[in-house]
């Protein structure tokens, strides 16, 4: 029988597909006790698990190598060198000695170890958290007889559902997406690491599913729903030839929608807005940059380290930025500095914190680790000699944060110069605005910086008090709840009295009714992800500013975000209608709703 799964829309699209269930997570161990002759052949036992482990790592780097690159490829050799660390052996062999089975004792120690490096003080060892816990799932399978799956191991031209618990960094670097074709998570929101992700590699992707890796095996049909936030097990023939159907006429809509993508974003009443592509990768740049947007309104950096061994050095910056810059030239690019923290923990080498949401993380992080923020603002300052960068500084909440990295701006300047290394000095500095802080001093912010960007992603969950990783919450996370356009419209009338650029990057932005809000605000700039580009740009070509902006403030007064959405969804299907250009793929757009109802059905 046919289940149907309910989670969130975290990037649009259908794929029928095999799926490959990767039940990522530390499996559960019985504390099983051996008898003193059976110990040497749980120590066998043991050898054997971690030289499987090894040869299954050696085979992954390999792979991820060929497609990804080397600097990819390393944080499998260090999990090689865990595997293989004669400390680890000893440990583990003394508790099998105890009495304890091979797996409880590794499962004992790899815990131990775990909480240890978390701890220390040294940056190095808390990096290798994560990969000791990729070790400790891995010989843990092993030793329990479990399937283990990479998803490397599936062949070219698979189209596979990859259904997993939550992406870890050593999943995302084996995505190849000659294999890969969706993305489905227990874990997730829309805003979360990794619904961002999916959409920076344009690949459909369905978050927020709870148990599903809990229902399903791998190898059986499914159907992913990006658009529409589902995931559909064992389809029936009919149902199966429905989606060919329903993804067939989304193809067509894409297709007859970019016809708007070189047209030039005015509205109806002949306002211009500038509308930028948010790319995180820079292998998806020159694709991007087909896109119609002008320019790059957000590049976020920390996607150079996920999954990383170590922090990519300046050169290897240096190319990633450049290439991005190229691609887009003359446009602007704004490239975002390090945002690692919160839910986006790279390299995994950050303390544990009790909020992380709150913790050491962006700005924070960056103006603590002067050395490590110099290589990134070296690299920038070398990449704006190929094109018009915009530097731009996350999470800040004070001018002091402002004033702090210009000092090390400066500093890195000077490092270049010292070394006569080619670099631009002239580069526009602006911040993002994304705590309520921010947005009440965006007066003061204003006067010392260049431009701003409203995240609303961040600016939602810090002004709601809301989780926005947490699928509990997900209707909760009201970008349309009158605070929220409040602070908007404060932040624009900031800007606008500064003489400065307002933008908005965040996730708001790419959602028509939610663009026809901040249009309605005042808002001239927008940045969203690339496969929206041509969308936004045909709403905003069929709109009338003056409209919006009634609309926008009756949204305001309306009272809650549910009232404000009827509202503006009914005033922007009737100036759609008005219009009588826009295409169905845009009026489907507006239809589709945004937060979908999470409950099961059958
Ligand atoms: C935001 O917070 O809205 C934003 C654009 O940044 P990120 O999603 O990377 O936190
Ligand atoms: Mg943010």
């Amino acid at each position: 029988m046919s289940v149907v799964i309910t989670g969130v829309s975290a990037s649009p699209g259908i794929i029928i597909g095999p799926v490959h269930l990767l039940r990522w997570e530390v499996p559960e161990v019985a504390a099983r006790m051996v008898e003193p002759e059976e110990v040497d052949g749980e120590i066998a036992r043991l050898h054997a698990a971690c030289n499987h482990a090894i040869e299954r790592l050696r085979k992954v780097r390999d792979r991820v190598e060929e497609h990804a690159g080397p600097e990819e490829a390393a944080i499998f050799d260090v999990q090689i060198s865990i595997c293989a660390d004669a400390d680890l052996h000893t440990s583990v062999e003394t508790l099998i000695r105890q009495g304890f089975a091979a797996e409880k004792a590794f499962d004992l120690v790899l815990l131990e170890w775990r909480e240890h490096f978390a701890r220390s003080s040294n940056a190095l060892m808390r990096e290798r958290v994560s990969d000791l816990l990729d070790v400790q799932i891995r010989v843990l399978s092993v030793l329990l007889d479990l399937p283990d799956r990479d998803p490397v191991d599936l062949p070219k031209g698979s189209n596979a559902i990859l259904v997993t618990h939550d992406l870890t960094p050593s999943l995302t670097v084996q995505f190849d997406r000659e294999t890969i074709a969706a993305i489905a998570t227990d874990a997730g929101t829309g805003t979360s690491h990794v619904a961002i992700l999916a959409r920076s590699l344009g690949l459909p992707a369905v978050v927020g599913l709870r148990d599903a890796t809990a229902r399903m095996e791998s190898g059986a049909t499914a159907i992913l729903d990006g658009t529409h936030g589902l995931l559909i097990l064992s389809p029936s023939p009919a149902r199966i030839a429905d989606y060919r159907g329903r993804a067939r006429i989304e193809q067509e809509e894409a297709r007859e929608l970019q016809r708007y993508a070189r047209e030039e974003a005015v509205t109806a009443d002949g306002v211009r807005i500038t509308l930028r592509a948010n790319v995180d990768m820079p292998d998806e740049a020159a694709a991007a940059a087909t896109s119609g947007a002008e320019g790059v309104g957000l590049m976020r950096t920390e996607f150079l380290v996920v999954g990383r061994a170590a922090m990519p050095d300046e050169e290897e910056q240096y190319e990633a930025y450049s290439k991005v810059l190229r691609a887009f030239a003359p446009h602007p690019v704004v490239i975002r500095t390090y945002d690692i923290g919160g839910d986006k923990l790279p390299v995994g080498g950050f303390p544990h914190e009790a909020n992380p949401f709150l913790g050491w993380r962006a700005i924070r992080m960056c103006l603590d680790e002067p050395e490590l923020f110099k290589v990134q603002l070296r690299a920038l300052l070398r990449s704006a000699m190929h094109g018009d960068l915009r530097i731009m500084l996350p999470l800040i909440v004070s001018v002091d944060e402002v004033r702090q990295a210009r000092v090390l701006l400066d500093e890195a300047a000077r490092e270049l110069a010292a070394l006569g290394v080619p670099h631009r000095t002239d580069i526009p500095l602006g911040v993002m605005i994304e705590t309520p802080a921010a947005v009440i001093t965006a007066d003061a912010l204003a006067r010392e910086t260049a431009f701003f960007s409203i995240g609303t992603n961040d600016l939602v969950q810090y002004s709601l008090a809301v989780d926005r990783g947490n699928i509990q919450l997900v209707s909760r996370f009201t970008a349309l709840h009158p605070a929220i356009l409040r602070l908007i419209a404060r932040t624009q009338a900031e800007g606008h009295a500064a003489g400065i650029e307002v933008s908005v990057c965040g996730e708001m932005a790419s959602q028509p009714v939610m663009a026809f809000a901040l249009l309605g605000l005042g808002i001239r700039e927008l940045s969203v992800a690339p496969r929206s580009v041509a969308a936004v740009k045909h709403l905003i070509r069929s709109i009338r500013a003056a409209e919006a902006a009634s609309a926008a403030a009756a949204a305001v007064d309306a009272g809650t975000a549910a009232a404000a959405e009827l509202l503006l969804r009914e005033r922007l299907l009737a100036e759609l209608r008005l219009s009588g250009d826009a295409v169905d793929g845009l009026i489907a757009l507006v239809d589709t709703h945004i937060v979908p109802d999470i409950a099961d059905s059958h």
